[in-house]
């Protein structure tokens, strides 16, 4: 059975790198009416971050990425979280440490730091490896009997990995191909800290095998580890995953990285939901705050990576599930681009019905709806939602029907009004009081009174323009006086004419 697993540390919160590796862990596992696992991987202690984990669950769910198996959601491999796990890494550390493939190393950080600056003096850097480990503190140096005292004494040691000298290790991955590693070129990594944690390469290894993972899918700078990772399993005994390795996502113009300071930088979101940082106090902004639904959120994060067939765009979550093929994952890495998020936020928003719009623009925090009805906002809703990027637009872009304008601006005003235009608005006012308010009558009304007066569309429609929104922008007039009704119009080209 199909069973992947996504893993992260709870070193802070998840950025967009994460939730698509999330998500393609998702996508692949439903696709092949596997399981999704997420696995909290907290041996780190040091580099633990309070509310890490919360934040991780709580993005996922916003997200739709619901786990089979988690923390939460507990399951047949439970526990879930790594630092509940110790029993099980000791067990196998005890089988580990019977074959050939770990030694126990007593070296003091600052022996490890005198040796480090020899080399450094040599220009030379230091690696713990298969040459420098026969000059070492370890137990391939040391009698059987000098390391049984060091350990009665208490001297704290670690575990580390022996990688075979001179071995060509051939690697596959599913969207990359097969490549070769020569394990000369690998170091003797610590599987196991002198507290007795396991270090994240021995962990993640025993909980795939434990918890029956049978594709690894996981970000690129996984990719120099995958060698030792093929030998751990091979000195377990153990049958090894299928491993992918998913490329960067990269800033939006040019190469390199997309970071957590380009959010900040370039003022778009980096994370799904906002993050607060506890030392600085900083927030860096998050989808979910800046008013992007989950759905465009989700679908823009797949595309980041993917193309699903005949080039479509939109797909709900369902639907990529059905559709997600590993081997059509991008080798590359692809660009991160705010304009085409903003895109994908539009296309959602604007087939949403207007009632469900109505819902989110009454839960947008920090506007005034002024005591609309939900009839009104219905009418506002249906008029704005096709030109909103987000729900908060409809209220941004169209403040003018909840409060009259307070002043003109000016351009529009030098552009709009001239000699004699007050005297035409005053005979439309009267005009306007026998009128139906229902925008197809209103647009005749407006057409019939401009030829009366002999003066075009325009001399007619941009003063009224303005004195209903204060500038020259929004929705058709029409639109907009059936909106307002017949009262607040008028009202409001009085105040203008005045
Ligand atoms: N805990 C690792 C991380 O935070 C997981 C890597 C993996 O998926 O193997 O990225």
């Amino acid at each position: 059975k199909v069973r992947v697993r996504f893993a992260p540390s709870p070193t802070g919160p998840l950025h967009l790198g994460g939730v698509r590796t999330a998500l393609y862990d998702y996508l692949f596992a439903k696709n092949q009416g596997g399981d999704f696992v997420l696995r909290i991987e907290d041996t780190d202690t040091a580099r633990f971050v309070e509310g890490a984990e919360e934040y991780i669950l709580e993005a996922l769910e916003w997200c739709g990425i619901i786990p089979d198996e988690s923390p939460k959601h507990g399951g047949k491999f439970a526990p879930y979280r790594q630092s509940e796990r110790k029993d099980i890494y000791d067990k196998h550390l005890v089988e580990l440490l019977k074959t050939d493939f770990a030694y126990l190393a007593f070296d003091t950080p600052e022996e490890l730091d005198e040796i480090r600056n020899e080399f450094e003096k040599n220009g030379e850097v230091f690696a713990y490896n298969y040459i420098t480990r026969n000059r070492l503190k370890n137990s391939l140096t040391l009698s059987k009997e000098e390391v049984q005292k060091l350990i009665d004494e208490k001297v704290p040691y670690v575990v580390r990995f022996k990688m075979p000298v001179d071995r060509i290790l051939n690697l596959e991955d599913i969207i990359r191909g097969k490549s070769s590693v020569n394990t000369n070129t690998l170091d003797d990594k610590v599987l196991v800290k002198n507290d007795g944690m396991p270090t994240y390469h021995f962990a993640n290894v025993v909980d795939d095998h434990e918890m029956e993972i049978s594709h690894v899918i996981r970000g690129e700078e996984w990719l120099p580890s995958l060698g030792l990772h093929y030998l751990l399993y091979e000195a377990m005994g153990w049958e090894k995953p299928e491993f992918a390795h998913l490329s960067l996502i990269l800033k939006p113009e040019g190469k390199g990285k997309l970071s957590k300071r380009d959010g900040d930088k370039f003022g778009f979101p980096v994370f799904p939901l906002n993050f607060k940082d506890a030392e600085t106090g900083n927030i860096s902004k998050g989808f979910r705050e800046e008013g992007y639904l989950p759905e465009a959120f989700i679908n823009m994060v797949a595309l980041l990576g993917w193309s699903p067939a005949n080039d479509r765009e939109i797909l709900t979550l369902e639907e990529m599930g059905k559709e997600f093929d590993l081997n059509k994952v991008h080798k590359a890495g692809a660009r991160f681009n705010k304009e085409k998020a903003e895109w994908f936020n539009h296309e959602y928003l604007k087939v949403k019905s207007n009632e469900d719009v109505l819902v989110l623009l009454r839960n947008v925090e920090g506007i005034n709806l002024k005591n609309s009805s939900d009839a009104q906002l219905l009418k506002i809703i249906s008029l704005m939602k096709e030109r909103a990027t987000f729900v908060k637009d409809i209220f941004n872009e169209g403040k003018f029907f909840f409060e009259a304008p307070t002043e003109y601006e000016e351009k529009a005003v030098k552009k709009s009004w001239s000699e004699g235009t007050s005297e035409v608005m005053k005979d439309f006012i009267l005009k306007l009081q026998n009128s139906d308010f229902e925008a197809e009558i209103l647009k005749q009304d407006i057409h019939d009174f401009a030829e009366s007066k002999g003066l075009g569309m325009g001399k007619v429609m941009m003063p009224l323009r303005l004195s209903l929104v204060g500038e020259l922008k929004g929705p058709d007039v029409p639109d907009i006086m059936q909106i307002l009704g017949k009262d607040e119009s008028i009202a409001r080209i009085q105040n203008a004419v005045n």
